[in-house]
């Protein structure tokens, strides 16, 4: 406000000859301002951040003892294809909060970003709402978290994020009814590659892996990802 009412000052004080000239050169300089954060919000940060921790509060968010998975809730477990007609295999995790669960977890519960990063992509609708965060590793290698069946997000594409931040809920009870019992979980990946998107998609591919060779070549296994970084010390290298 200092700065504004110096710039009116001056203004004032100029001869009327002058002050057209600086109007314009006052123009200028908050259009270049305006123009540089605009580049500063959409840049993806370089800062790396090792801490990964699982995106449920589950009273440990780094032990997999924490949560439960049912049966064919695994890293490449069999799936029906969409239209039945064979197999593929399962992309991600699907994770159920098993330190609170009966009491603070399961439906309706915050989801977190796994680790610091960037928001890219908020697509589809419920049940299959997703958010997809850009990470950078110390390494210097770039990998993505998907969290799919996500309602009411938190945070906007481009939005920077830690582990610490919420980024949506699980699906509540009415909304459980609704959908089905089968989507009572929040389904969890790694990617090791960002596809060119399909209809607005980025993680369609989840659905297209048929054998071990495919599933690897885009998604890593969560459990084997998180465990590494857990025996790294919280920021070091
Ligand atoms: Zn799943």
């Amino acid at each position: 406000m200092d700065l504004l009412l110096q710039v009116v000052k001056h203004l004032y004080m100029v001869d009327s000859e002058s002050r057209k000239f600086w109007i314009y050169a006052y123009l200028l300089v908050l259009l270049a301002v305006i123009i540089c954060n605009q580049e500063t919000t959409t840049e993806i940060p370089e800062e790396v951040n090792n801490e990964w921790l699982l995106p449920l509060d589950t009273g440990n968010r780094r032990a997999w003892s924490s949560v439960i998975f049912e049966s064919d809730a695994h890293f490449k477990a069999l799936r029906p294809t969409w239209r039945h007609r064979g197999v593929r295999l399962h992309t991600g995790l699907d994770l159920q909060n098993g330190g609170h669960r009966g009491t603070l977890g399961g439906p309706g519960e915050k989801i977190y970003a796994a680790a610091t990063g960037v928001v890219i992509k908020i697509s589809g609708t419920l049940p299959n709402k997703r958010i997809v965060i850009e990470h950078k590793l110390a390494d210097g290698r770039t990998v993505w978290s998907s969290y799919l069946h996500i309602a009411e997000p938190q945070v906007r594409e481009g939005e920077r994020v830690t582990a610490q931040t919420i980024i949506a809920r699980r699906l509540n009870y009415a909304e459980l009814r609704r959908y089905g019992w089968a989507y009572n979980h929040l389904h969890f990946e790694i990617l090791k590659k960002l596809p060119v998107p399909r209809n607005n998609h980025y993680t369609w591919m989840s659905q297209f892996c048929y054998n071990s060779g495919q599933v690897d070549k885009y998604f890593y296994d969560p459990v084997t990802f998180l465990k590494e970084r857990w025996a790294e010390p919280v920021g070091g290298e």
